[in-house]
Formats: structure tokens, C-alpha cells, sequence
């Protein structure tokens, strides 16, 4: 027998619409990197009024600073793993630790924010009758066994591994994604994020740009973690935030990759960062950690194609901007290089 759902409810915001041609955008995650460069972004239309919802948990207000006191943008302290009422047009949903070191550091939370996080939109854009984009990762695609990726492979994910957490839990808010959509009929889109690096990335998070740098302006060897074949895509964050809003804006649900094809092994990139920075600094390797994919590479036919987006600033272009950013906040100038 067939279930007969109701249609979500228009939100009195959808009724103002006929008033006024204001866009109310959420954004959860916005005072983390990528979600404050978006709503930087956001912000410059004056159509749109901005409500961000952060935990703060690897996210800082500083990074939202400039628009404290303005008439169109709000600020929420709220975790998404609990329920949240606020009427919207749109849903940027980031919220979730990005870098390694931070979703291993308290796994069980990772997997909620993801899981139960993304439930939590998920009610509230079917509530409200919003469209609602999910960053999802190149993760979902594990170790791949399939290189460059598309958006058909299916991918190899240890669902047991330390990175499970993050990879199985964004896997799971990506199916959540298409069962609201098929059963609720809510608008989604889905971006499959590959490696995003720029300004705002916390210094000692841990991923691998932010380490190179800061490691390379504070004269100490860069760390390659073994064995330094491993390739990865960098996608400057600019790029990265004009692909997710032209996602947004567009008829495509997704899942859509969105990344720099320019691909590079970590040895690479190091030598690549020394070069740049600080030709003085030695390349150590070290140890690295369990489960850490052997190569990653997106295909982006589909952006190009659907989106008419690919990026345009290279990893060589890219690096002396967030060069710039690491020196102000590590307060080293580019003359004291020793
Ligand atoms: P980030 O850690 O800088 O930002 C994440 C933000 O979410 C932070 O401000 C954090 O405080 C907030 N947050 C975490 N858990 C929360 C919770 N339970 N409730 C409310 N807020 C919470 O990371 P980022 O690099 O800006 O990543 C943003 C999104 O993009 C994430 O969903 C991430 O999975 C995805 N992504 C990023 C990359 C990348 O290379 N940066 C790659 C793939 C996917
Ligand atoms: N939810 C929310 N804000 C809303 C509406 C729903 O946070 O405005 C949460 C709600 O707490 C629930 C989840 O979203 O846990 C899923 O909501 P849905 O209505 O789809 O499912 P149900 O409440 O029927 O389980
Ligand atoms: N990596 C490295 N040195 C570091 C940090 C990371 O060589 O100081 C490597 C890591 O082993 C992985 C790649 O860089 O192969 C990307 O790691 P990151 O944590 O930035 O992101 P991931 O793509 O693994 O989520």
C-alpha cells in the first residue's frame, strides 16, 4: 500500500517572498574555513540575509569577524545534533570536523554530527520547504581502486577503520540525502569536496598544506608522511566556494565532484612548498597513519559540464596567498625567513 505524505508546509518566509525577494541562507559550519569564505561570498549579495550555526568546535568567530553587527548576517552557538528551528530559504550544510587529527579525536561525535547532524537538516528543510546542499567528500570514495574518480564509482572504504567515521559518516548523510528526496521530494544537491586549502585553515590542524607552511615559515623540517607517493588535489578555496554555490543555484542534484585535477604527490608538494616559502628547511619523512588513500584525483566532467565550473587558481598560484595569511597570524614576515 502507498503512504500519502503531506507536502512540506510553506514557512511564513515562503509567503514574505511575495513582499520581498530576500534569500534567508543557513549555513551550518560557517565559522570553520570553507564555510566562512561561503558566507564572505554570501554576504556580498545584498539579497541575501545570512544565519550561521557553529559548535565552534574546530571553527573560531574570528573568521566571521567582519560581519558581527550587520544587519543581514547572524551568528548561533548550536551543535546540529540537536534539533534547531529557524526559518530558511536555503541550507549550506558544512557543519562537520574536516581534518584528520580533529574527526579522529572524538570519533563517536564525528559520526553524530554526520549522521544525526545531517537528520537534523534534513527535518528542517523538509519543514520549512528549503533546498538544502550537503559537502560531502572525496572520502566516500575510500582507497581508490578507480583513478581519476567519477561520480558512478562506488569506492572502497574500510567501515571499520579509524577514518570510518568521517568516510561511512558522510557516506550515510549522502543516502539520507537521496531517501528525504525520494520520499519527502526535497530539493537536494550534493558536492563531493576534494582537498580545499587557503587562508582561515586552522595553523596546526593537521592536514597537509597547513602543516607544510606553517612548518616551512617557522624554519622546521617538512613532514612527508611514508612513503610520499601518495597523491592528492588541491582546490584553492575560492574556487572551491564559487563551484558550491553554483551547485546551489543549479538544477542538479548531484552528487557532483568539485576539486583542482592538478594532482600531486606529497613529495611534491613539499618540494613544491620549500621552493616557495623556504628553500633553507629539510624534508624529513615520517610515519603515517592507517587507511591513508594511495591516490585521489577527481573527475570533474560532470562540473564543467553541468555547472560550467572548473577551478582556476593552480596549487603555485594558491600557495603564496595562504602563505601570506600563515605569516600575519604566526606573526613572521616574509623577510625574517631564516
Ligand atoms: P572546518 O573544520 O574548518 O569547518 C567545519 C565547521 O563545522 C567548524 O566551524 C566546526 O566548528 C563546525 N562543526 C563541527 N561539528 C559541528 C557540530 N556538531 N555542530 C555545529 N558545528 C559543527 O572544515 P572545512 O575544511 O571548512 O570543511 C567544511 C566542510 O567541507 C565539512 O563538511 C567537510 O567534511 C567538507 N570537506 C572539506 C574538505 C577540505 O579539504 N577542507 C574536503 C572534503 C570535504
Ligand atoms: N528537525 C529540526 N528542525 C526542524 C524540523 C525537524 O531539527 O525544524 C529535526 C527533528 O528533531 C528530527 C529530524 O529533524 O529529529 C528529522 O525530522 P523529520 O520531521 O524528518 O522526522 P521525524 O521528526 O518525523 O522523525
Ligand atoms: N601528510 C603528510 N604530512 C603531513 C600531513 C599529511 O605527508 O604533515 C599526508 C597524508 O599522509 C596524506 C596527505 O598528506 O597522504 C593528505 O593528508 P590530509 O590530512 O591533508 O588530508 P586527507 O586527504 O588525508 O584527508
Amino acid at each position: 500500500h502507498t503512504i500519502t505524505r503531506p507536502r512540506p508546509i510553506p514557512s511564513p518566509l515562503r509567503f514574505s517572498k511575495f513582499f520581498q525577494s530576500n534569500l534567508r541562507i543557513l549555513v551550518t559550519g560557517g565559522a570553520g574555513f570553507i564555510g566562512s569564505h561561503l558566507v564572505d561570498k554570501l554576504m556580498e549579495n545584498e539579497k541575501n540575509e545570512v544565519i550561521v550555526v557553529d559548535n565552534y568546535f574546530t571553527g573560531s568567530k574570528d573568521n566571521l569577524k567582519k560581519w558581527f553587527g550587520h544587519p543581514r548576517f547572524e551568528l548561533i552557538r548550536h551543535d546540529v545534533t540537536e534539533t534547531l528551528l529557524v526559518e530558511v530559504d536555503q541550507i549550506y550544510h558544512l557543519a562537520c570536523p574536516a581534518s584528520p587529527i580533529f574527526y579522529k579525536y572524538n570519533p563517536v561525535k564525528t559520526i553524530k554530527t554526520n549522521v544525526i547532524g545531517t537528520l537534523n537538516m534534513l527535518g528542517l528543510a523538509k519543514r520549512v520547504g528549503a533546498r538544502i546542499l550537503l559537502t560531502s567528500t572525496s572520502e566516500v570514495y575510500g582507497d581508490p581502486l578507480e583513478h581519476p574518480q567519477k561520480e558512478e564509482y562506488w569506492g572502497n572504504v574500510n567501515p571499520i577503520g579509524v577514518r570510518s567515521c568521517y568516510d561511512e559518516g558522510k557516506r550515510v548523510a549522502e543516502t539520507l540525502m537521496f531517501d528525504y528526496h525520494r520520499q519527502h521530494g526535497l530539493e537536494i544537491r550534493i558536492a563531493r569536496i576534494f582537498n580545499t586549502y587557503g587562508p582561515r585553515m586552522n595553523i596546526d590542524d593537521g592536514r597537509v598544506v597547513s602543516n607544510f607552511i606553517a612548518q616551512a615559515i617557522r624554519g622546521e623540517p617538512l613532514t612527508v608522511q611514508a612513503p610520499g607517493t601518495q597523491t592528492r588535489s588541491f582546490c584553492y578555496v575560492s574556487d572551491m566556494v564559487d563551484g558550491l554555490i553554483r551547485l546551489m543555484e543549479g538544477d542538479n542534484t548531484g552528487p557532483i565532484n568539485i576539486g583542482n585535477p592538478g594532482e600531486f604527490t606529497m613529495t611534491e608538494l613539499a618540494e613544491t612548498v620549500k621552493e616557495l616559502i623556504n628553500p633553507a628547511v629539510p624534508i624529513k619523512n615520517v610515519e603515517n597513519t592507517p587507511d591513508d588513500p594511495r591516490q585521489r584525483k577527481p573527475n570533474i566532467t560532470k562540473a564543467k559540464e553541468l555547472l560550467g565550473w572548473e577551478p582556476k587558481i593552480t596549487l603555485r598560484e594558491g600557495l603564496p596567498f595562504m602563505e601570506e595569511d600563515f605569516r600575519q597570524r604566526l606573526g613572521v614576515p616574509k623577510q625574517h625567513v631564516t
